[in-house]
């Protein structure tokens, strides 16, 4: 996760907590929406030391349990990030023009000038 890296960004404690259940059920309504929802096989939470989450090609995809307990735009840039993974391999221009387009929403939270 290019520019998303554990130990640089500090925002979003003190979100809610939710359970793995609504994580998992944010991860299958996040592939709806991108369109790989038949792809995800299997959802995993497990801790990881260098990033939030990481999803095969083969649509196994792993999430830093540390994520329950931030905030939902948190959680769906990292989602986002590792769906669009599933269709896009690489953080070339479209897969940054398609990541910004799913989270055109939470811009505000990106740092971002708002237009
Ligand atoms: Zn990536």
């Amino acid at each position: 996760m290019t520019g998303a890296g554990k130990t640089a960004d500090v925002t979003g404690e003190g979100g809610d907590t939710i359970s793995r259940e609504v994580l998992a059920a944010e991860v299958q309504c996040w592939g709806r929406r991108i369109g790989v929802a038949n792809r995800i096989r299997e959802i995993h939470l497990r801790p990881m030391r260098r990033k939030w989450a990481s999803c095969s090609s083969r649509g196994r995809v792993t999430l830093d349990p540390e994520l329950l307990c931030r905030p939902a735009e948190f959680r769906a840039r990292v989602i986002v990030h590792e769906l669009l993974h599933l269709k896009i391999p690489n953080h070339g221009p479209l897969f940054r023009n398609l990541l910004n387009a799913y989270l055109r929403r939470y811009r505000h939270t990106d740092g971002a000038p708002g237009t």
